[in-house]
């Protein structure tokens, strides 16, 4: 056994004061700051698996904040510090405001995350028979691997819309007692000439095809039996007859729920962490603030990011702009751009967190890890910063600044070597209104794929820094 260390060598001490070493949360946090971090996932995974789409998040989102007493934002009526107020996008984003103390011209502060995650998509007239095998075909929405989607249990989650107008929501396969949907794969036995397709090519956007039925419509005249099938149950079930696909919005969804992960429990696994992890922290510490902030306190829930946040529910669209110039007009009488320049916002956005199984791909010394807290990332982008927004220096150290005081375990972050790929957030949709805008946000594991891994004491920090930002002065 070796000698326990009484003092501390001169070499030793200094490096504790002159290095930057980031620990692992467990060693900062107290034990029952780590019980509450589990608590508090418990919510989380309710939320994942109640809000798989940006419409379910969204509906959840304004419900949960009626609840805490947010009204319907309406420009002709005035507001007072400490009232809060929500606007809902076309049932796909959301944007939630607490009223603070100070005049609106100080600026408000901001988070954004999003609450749309890969899936894949219906297409419009999806639902065909091949060899008497019921599908429907589909378009991947966001960034996937697309080999890792065959073969994963899958629900059904959208709108129909029918030609008269009215519209019918569906979700099917999340009850156990639902049936499921799946993309189906090639056999080993027979994959040969699959193995020598490139990897991004193993299951072709095409081959993304779901299975949905195998029995015929009893007539043995009839062509196209297995189809008239599934269209006779969905007529009963939905009263939708084939064309009504045209006018809908689908999304197959992988069906299973969130998870615990590891012996110790200290993770979670589930569909579309990246980003309803910033998400569900965001919106749950604005709900959970006491008191009246300083500055107005803002939080978007945006639509739209995977797939570069054009379209009206996106943040490069003008909505967001809108309601800060509406606040500005109600609150102050003053011009948007004066609320806008003196604001400052932390974009909630996921990070790769270092996966030791692929370490090739991450700088250790300026990646994330699980585990170590919330990701501060200064800059995104790729191939020399190319779109990154890059935070000023003077706005990272007002953020590095307030987390320290608030004793919240925090890390810098990086999406990856340089030049070996990179990626974007809706930071700089938000700078480019004049507005300080950095990343922040959760490290994941398996980013994109069916199942994503967080840690919950990372997902506990992330709430906890958001508390503390809305309190800002
Ligand atoms: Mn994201
Ligand atoms: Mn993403």
């Amino acid at each position: 056994m070796a000698e326990k260390k009484e003092k501390k060598t001169k070499a030793e001490e200094l490096k504790d004061k002159l290095f930057y070493k980031q620990k692992h949360s467990c060693c900062t946090m107290s034990e029952a700051e780590v019980k509450k971090a589990d608590k508090y996932c418990e919510g989380y995974k309710s939320f994942l698996n109640n809000c798989k789409t940006e419409r379910e998040a969204a509906a959840e989102a304004v419900r949960m904040a009626v609840e805490k007493g947010f009204e319907l934002f309406d420009i002709n009526k005035s507001y007072k510090a400490g009232d809060k107020v929500y606007r809902l996008n076309r049932k796909k984003a959301v944007i939630l405001a607490v009223i603070g103390k100070q005049p609106i011209e100080n600026g408000v502060n901001l988070t954004a995350a999003h609450i749309d995650s890969p899936r894949l998509d219906l297409k419009q007239n999806p639902l065909y028979e091949a060899e008497e095998l019921g599908y429907f075909k589909t378009h991947y929405y966001g960034g996937i691997k697309k080999y890792q989607w065959p073969t994963v249990p899958m629900a059904l989650h959208g709108i129909i819309v029918r030609a008269d107008g009215t519209e019918i929501t569906v979700c099917v396969g999340e009850d156990e007692k639902d049936p499921c949907f799946v993309v189906t794969d090639l056999l080993p036995h027979l994959a040969d000439e699959q193995y020598k397709r490139p990897a991004a090519r193993l299951i072709t956007g095409e081959e993304l095809n779901i299975l949905i039925g195998s029995r015929p419509f009893r007539d043995d005249e009839c062509s196209e039996a297995v189809k008239l099938n599934l269209m006779n149950i969905l007529f009963e079930k939905y009263n939708i007859v084939e064309k009504d696909f045209l006018s809908a919005e689908l999304e197959c969804v992988p069906a299973f729920k969130a998870r615990d992960i590891g012996f110790d429990r200290s993770m979670v696994g589930s569909y579309g962490q990246d980003d309803r992890v910033c998400a569900y922290t965001a919106f749950t510490s604005l709900l959970d603030m006491k008191g009246v902030p300083e500055r107005t306190a803002v939080c978007v829930l945006t639509d739209k990011e995977e797939t570069g946040s054009d379209g009206n529910t996106g943040l490069r669209s003008a909505y967001l702009r809108y309601f800060l110039e509406d606040l500005a007009q109600t609150l102050g009488g003053v011009d948007g751009r004066t609320v806008m320049s003196a604001s400052r916002c932390l974009s909630a956005d996921v990070n790769a967190g270092f996966d030791p199984t692929f370490p090739d791909v991450l700088e250790k010394r300026n990646c994330s890890y699980l585990n170590k807290g919330i990701v501060v990332t200064k800059f995104t982008g790729a191939r020399g910063k190319s779109g990154t927004s890059d935070a000023n220096a003077e706005y990272v150290g007002y953020v590095h600044s307030l987390l320290d005081k608030n004793g919240i375990v925090w890390q810098t972050g990086e999406l990856g070597k340089v030049d070996l790929g990179g990626g974007g957030t809706v930071a700089a949709y938000i700078a480019n209104l004049d507005i300080d805008t950095i990343d922040v946000g959760v490290p994941v594991l398996s980013m994109h794929a069916p199942f994503e891994i967080t840690a919950k004491n990372d997902v506990y920090m992330a709430y906890r820094a958001f508390s503390a930002f809305y309190k800002a002065e």
